[in-house]
């Protein structure tokens, strides 16, 4: 619902004289003694609470915190801060489908802050080898250090990596590839996550004391069971890269008809590959639209075909449009039908039907029904394949309890397992039943890591999840749980969250956001190199300003000026904020409507 403003809602008063003025009475005296506050029933307080941008974002990111810190310059303390709950901001900086910017509160007024390109900005201030502020010293405490081995390198494996050090655990990152970092290596293309992003993640990880074992695949070069019982903790971190499969395919044999994922993957090691002129690809995820652009740069000329509408389409909308406007044709509502093979085993030829969609089914979306008799011809020499991938569980044997396509786990992402010999293992990421995106896979990794130190402190993960869930979701709080200071020193609650609802408009003038700077389509298509910069320090420093500080205090004065017992003290610099002064109070909460941002609560006498 939009928020209405004051001045839409308002009466106009007109006075022409002074005895159109209600009178008023005046004391000439001292009012001291009529101590007002014993009036009272409820109270205010000063309460900094969840933005509603924050409670959005799965890894529970403190944006407005580390905001503030950039816009009284501060970038390296913003830098710190922001990796306290989301560890790769460059990375995230670039690939987030940014849940929090749909939820920005500034939307009402004019756009939301560009949160993701901020978040981009910070990260790029600084390599991640940077020595980290708070990381623990292992000398002393031998008895203490338990030992953690990740199997997979994606997002999820690096964040928990991340996390569990920081909690004082040895960590291991097993990865049956070369190159580490899953799917942000080897599927997202570099013009979208330059590969350098993504290796200097791994330095600074390394630098943290990290060992990175890279070309050993769990199963094949080590069995499982190895490291189960040579590691204290264990944790799955596998994804999902085992293409589903076109029925319509199963019997022809041509290699000519490919996986997306292959292609990327084979792109991304630097492999020749071959595609023709034209391209077909099968599917709407990130995946299909991957390799579009990539098969676009490639030189090709690409048609996606997609059984449902735009709407339905699982891809980012964003990645979609700029697709588009590289060339990318999309035949929406049509599904592959038949594919003719060549005698030399090339594709003859490819013909689609036109869908319709129909009533909703088990996923949420329309289902796709086939029109009868209508079909065309999609000229192609090269099929990718992009309609879904699954894990792949054959290196796991039968210890755990899965489905075909996820890992059963449980509140702290301890697996299910048949034998529970050695260590416990857990699992995160793609393979287990969480959306499949980057920032999802690194709130796993957080979670898991605290469940672990939970584990190894004997302390139920249960209880300590009450204390550190942030706002409406699932998002936790890493700082909450180390106890370190936010960056207000005021009462913080975790759990209520400022919406629009919540925000005086009135109080906010529009002021337009910067213009994304990113290449103009016909010189990008030509290239796997960035098309899109990072903010400078000014346009940074713009969006700084926009911020609104949902929920927090801002020491702006509005209380100060607006309360009618004069009962809100203005403190020394020192001391942050204000100090109500409750012998005059009378709870009127003044205070509470007149804070643009929601940073006051009333609460009841008592
Ligand atoms: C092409 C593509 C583009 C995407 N684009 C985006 C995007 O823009 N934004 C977004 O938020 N999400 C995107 N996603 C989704 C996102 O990348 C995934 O959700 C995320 O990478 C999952 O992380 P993960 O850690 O679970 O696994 P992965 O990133 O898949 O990493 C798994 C790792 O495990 C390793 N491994 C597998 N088996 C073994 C074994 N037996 N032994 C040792 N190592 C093993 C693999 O080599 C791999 O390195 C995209 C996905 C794809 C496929
Ligand atoms: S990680 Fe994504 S959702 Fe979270 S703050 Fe960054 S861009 Fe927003
Ligand atoms: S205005 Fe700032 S604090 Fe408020 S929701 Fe947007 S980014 Fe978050």
């Amino acid at each position: 619902m939009a928020a209405k403003k004051r001045s839409e809602m308002g009466i106009k008063h007109e006075f022409k004289s002074y005895r159109d003025i209600t009178p008023m009475h005046v004391s000439l005296g001292n009012m001291l003694h009529n101590k007002t506050g014993g009036w009272r029933f409820i109270k205010p307080i000063y309460e900094d609470k969840i933005p509603a941008c924050q409670n959005a974002c799965p890894a529970g990111n403190d944006i407005e915190g580390w905001v503030k810190l950039l816009n009284n310059k501060e970038y390296e303390k913003a830098y710190w801060h922001l990796k306290r709950e989301e560890p790769f901001p460059a990375i995230l900086g670039r690939v987030c489908f940014k849940f929090c910017e749909d939820a920005c509160n500034r939307t009402v007024l004019d756009d939301c802050i560009q949160i993701k390109e901020l978040e981009r900005f910070v990260g790029d201030q600084f390599a991640p080898a940077t020595p980290h502020p708070e990381l623990p010293d292992y000398n002393g405490q031998s008895d203490k250090i338990r030992s953690l081995a990740v199997v997979g390198s994606g997002p999820s494996g690096m964040s928990v990596a991340y996390f569990a050090r920081l909690l004082g655990f040895r960590v291991t990152i097993f990865d049956k590839e070369a190159l580490l970092g899953g799917i942000l290596r080897l599927g997202i293309p570099n013009y979208r996550l330059p590969r350098q992003v993504v290796a200097s993640e791994f330095e600074g990880l390394s630098l943290m004391g990290v060992e990175l074992r890279p070309n050993t695949e769990i199963g094949k070069d080590i069995p499982l069971e190895t490291l189960t019982q040579t590691f204290d903790y264990v944790f799955l971190a596998t994804g999902a890269h085992r293409s589903i499969q076109m029925e319509l395919t199963a019997n022809i044999s041509c290699c000519q008809i490919m996986s997306a994922m292959t292609i990327l993957k084979q792109v991304a090691r630097g492999e020749t590959v071959a595609l023709g002129k034209r391209v077909a690809v099968i599917g709407g995820g990130n995946t299909a639209i991957d390799a579009a652009r990539t098969a676009i740069r490639m030189g090709c000329h690409v048609t996606v075909i997609y059984r449902r509408s735009l709407t339905e389409m699982p891809a980012h909308p964003e990645e979609v449009r700029e697709a588009q406007e590289e060339g990318v044709i999309f035949r929406f509502l049509a599904a592959p039908e038949d594919i003719t093979i060549n005698a030399d085993t090339t594709i003859e030829n490819l013909v689609c039907c036109e869908m319709e969609l129909g009533p909703t089914d088990e996923s949420g979306r329309c289902r796709p029904i086939r029109k009868e008799g209508v079909t065309f011809d999609v000229p192609a020499d090269t099929i990718l394949i992009a309609i879904g991938e699954n894990p792949d569980f054959d290196y796991l044997g039968r210890r755990v309890c899965s489905t075909d396509t996820i890992i059963r786990t449980g509140d702290d992402l301890a697996i299910l397992s048949d034998h529970p010999d050695g260590a416990k293992v857990f699992a995160g990421g793609d393979m287990i039943d969480i959306p499949h995106t980057v920032v999802h896979a690194v709130a796993s990794g957080k979670k898991a890591a605290i469940a672990m130190d939970c584990d190894r402190r004997g302390i139920a993960f249960s209880d300590v999840l009450n204390q550190i869930r942030i706002g409406s979701g699932d998002a936790l709080s890493f700082s909450r749980y180390m106890n370190w200071a936010p960056v207000n020193p005021v009462l913080q609650n975790d759990q209520k969250v400022v919406d629009s609802t919540k925000i005086v408009y009135d109080y906010f003038i529009k002021m337009p956001g910067c213009e994304k700077t990113i290449q103009p389509a016909d010189l990008r298509k030509d290239s796997f190199e960035p098309y899109h910069s990072t903010l400078s320090v000014e346009e940074a420093l713009h969006e700084t300003e926009r911020c609104m500080h949902c929920g927090r205090c801002t020491e702006c004065d509005n209380c100060l000026i607006f309360c009618p017992d004069v009962s809100i003290l203005d403190q020394t610099r020192e001391t942050f904020g204000y100090a109500i002064d409750y012998d005059y109070c009378k709870g009127c909460g003044i205070c509470l409507t007149e804070c643009p941002r929601h940073a006051i609560t009333m609460v009841a006498e008592g």
